[in-house]
């Protein structure tokens, strides 16, 4: 089995935000010449997730809107004693810092309507996402 490592860098600009990285990781399990296997997207941080779903404006700001219904900011959550973001974690803790897609013919299995995202929950930061390709 072959394991190939890469790493993707986001600067995000609001609070709250998605950040379409779908060509980033295509890019990544081409590079990784697997043919075969299963590709992890795995977020570093623990204010962030990756999702997947259509690229659309709307629906961009729809789940921008449920995230901030869902975890409302200074509900009078402990942390926010520390610094002021348990809502961010919150929202990473249920939502997750990872997804896996199937690789295929060298290629990413997805459906045409789903793009990856990294989630932003408490931007605007610099991140890192890893991509590690493991298969034939
Ligand atoms: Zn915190």
């Amino acid at each position: 089995m072959k394991v190939f490592f890469g790493e993707i860098e986001v600067t995000t600009k609001d609070r709250t935000e998605l950040i379409d990285i779908s060509s980033y990781v295509g890019d990544h399990v081409h590079k990784s010449n697997i043919n075969d296997g299963l590709c992890l997207v795995f977020t570093l941080h623990s204010t962030v997730s990756v999702v997947v779903n259509e690229h659309e404006r709307g629906l961009m700001q729809d789940i921008v809107k449920k995230i901030k219904e869902e975890f409302p900011k200074g509900a009078g959550w402990l942390h926010d004693r520390v610094d002021d973001n348990a809502d961010s974690h919150l929202a990473s803790t249920f939502i997750g810092p990872s997804r896996i897609f199937p690789v295929k013919d060298g290629t990413l299995v997805k459906g045409t309507w789903q793009n990856i995202f990294l989630l932003e929950l408490d931007g605007p930061r610099r991140r890192k996402v890893i991509v590690e390709v493991m298969g034939e």
